[in-house]
């Protein structure tokens, strides 16, 4: 029986951003980008074999700085053979600049690529139906989400806030709550849809668990803040 090997590297090739702020600002300069982290096994050079993009959906900007983060890890675009969509929204998507050469990507069944069976998905619906987080385990044990929409970016995920122009309704919105619940019941490092990698320390939990109540029908469900308030009890406790 092949290896299974059960750490990741991961790094992330375009750092995304989103102009409409949660308090309705927008920054018109900034550009509307998705993350994307190149994930591959630890121990292993990056090969066809063994390497996944999540979200490769990159602006032509994103594209040129991706390029040269992996010209510092020794490799191409072309030597990435799987990609992984969390959701099916056009700004996670594949996209390359249109000058760039259709590369040969397979979509990422996780469980179905030997090299990559240490990964697994988990639901995280409510700003998609099927939105999907991936999970794995970095060389330092940490358990690393990449959650897609689930978390737009710490700023938003602080401000309990949702990406309202896509007209959520209040049942979408409540499923929101408990997939951020679920996220940070195991993460120990989150990286959203578009922003930074949020590391998940107990000062964040708990001031989420402050602001909850102002979250949008919060009232509707209380489980969200038991998780927290659990999760909180386990930083604290470590
Ligand atoms: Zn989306
Ligand atoms: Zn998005």
């Amino acid at each position: 029986m092949a290896h299974r090997n059960n750490h990741f590297n991961w790094h992330v090739l375009q750092t995304g951003s989103l102009p409409l702020r949660p308090d309705g600002m927008i920054h018109h300069r900034w550009d509307h980008r998705c993350t994307s982290v190149l994930i591959w096994p630890y121990g292993e050079r990056i090969a066809r074999d063994n390497a996944v993009l999540t979200d490769p959906c990159f602006t032509d900007a994103g594209y040129s700085d991706a390029a040269v983060e992996l010209k510092e890890l020794g490799v191409y675009f072309e030597d990435i053979g799987y990609v992984f969509v969390t959701h099916l929204h056009a700004d996670h998507m594949l996209h390359l600049p249109y000058d760039v050469p259709a590369p040969r990507f397979r979509p990422l069944r996780p469980g179905e690529v030997e090299p990559l069976a240490g990964l697994t998905t988990v639901p995280v619906p409510g700003h998609h139906a099927l939105q999907l987080a991936l999970m794995f385990t970095a060389p330092d044990e940490r358990a690393i989400w990449v959650v897609g929409d689930g978390v737009l970016d710490e700023e938003w995920l602080r401000a309990w806030g949702f990406y309202w122009p896509n007209g959520y309704t209040q049942s979408e919105i409540v499923e929101t709550w408990f997939s951020v619940a679920r996220i940070l019941g195991g993460a120990d490092v989150v990286v959203p849809g578009h922003g930074a990698p949020i590391v998940i320390t107990a000062e964040l939990v708990r001031d989420l668990l402050a602001t909850f109540p102002q979250a949008p029908h919060a009232e509707l469900c209380p489980e969200v803040a038991d998780a927290l308030r659990a999760r909180l009890a386990g930083l604290e406790g470590a």
